[in-house]
């Protein structure tokens, strides 16, 4: 009732006013998939290709880290465990990297990998993601890319992997089962040549511009 009187006391004009005014949420696709998967490298394909701005949770963390920040030891440490950095560290740093980019269009790549992730972003940015590019592969060629790629990763050894890939299985995919259920996420095959793989990513992102 109260609402209704508040609203009832608006006048026309200035409900136009309010909707010209508030600025357009951005748009964000979460581009997820297990560790070596090929998130980043696609990543940096549809950025040259359609102007969006990659953010890498993992990336955002590790700079963190290099920075000296009061975290730094807690999210190394989490790195090396391959554990989940809480969601108020993360999403800080990807909220800040959003506003700084000065673009309106984010591929946010390896997040959320938990629940927690999931309703954390939700509720404090409140940005419903556009939809989830899912890139599918097995364990095996996953595990094979990680042990080769040679990035200087302290993460990208067998240990650390099999933790990894644990951790995906029980706590990132229920996230991409809650966004499949709203028929939100394009799943990929990324068991291929990187040149292949962005065939189909491009025809995803082709329909949705
Ligand atoms: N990580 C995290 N939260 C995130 C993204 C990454 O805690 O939202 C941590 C987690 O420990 C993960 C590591 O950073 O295992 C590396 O993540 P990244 O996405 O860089 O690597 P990937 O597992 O995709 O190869
Ligand atoms: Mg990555």
């Amino acid at each position: 009732m109260g609402t209704n009187v508040e609203a009832s006391n608006q006048p026309n004009s200035s409900e136009d006013a309010n909707v010209s005014t508030v600025e357009k949420k951005p748009a964000v696709v979460f581009v997820l998939g297990g560790p070596g998967s090929g998130k980043g490298t696609q990543c940096a394909n549809i950025v040259q290709q359609f102007g969006y701005t990659h953010l890498s949770a993992g990336d955002l963390l590790r700079a963190e880290i290099e920075s000296g920040s009061e975290n730094g030891t807690m999210i190394d440490n989490m790195i090396n465990e391959g554990q989940i950095v809480p969601s108020e560290v993360t999403i800080k740093l990807l909220q800040r990297a959003m506003e700084e980019s000065g673009n309106d269009k984010f591929l946010i790549d390896g997040f959320p990998r938990n629940e927690e992730n999931r309703a954390s972003f939700e509720n404090l940015i409140r940005i419903e993601p556009e939809f989830i590019l899912f890139f599918v592969c097995p364990e095996e060629e996953m595990e094979r890319r990680l042990l080769c790629r040679n990035q200087g990763r302290k993460d990208d050894n067998i240990e650390a992997i099999r933790k990894r890939f644990k951790v995906f299985l029980e706590s990132s995919l229920p996230v991409i089962s809650y966004y499949d259920a709203m028929g939100k996420v394009f799943k990929i095959n990324a068991a291929r040549p990187v040149e292949d793989v962005f065939e189909s990513v491009k025809s995803i992102f082709d329909k949705a511009d």
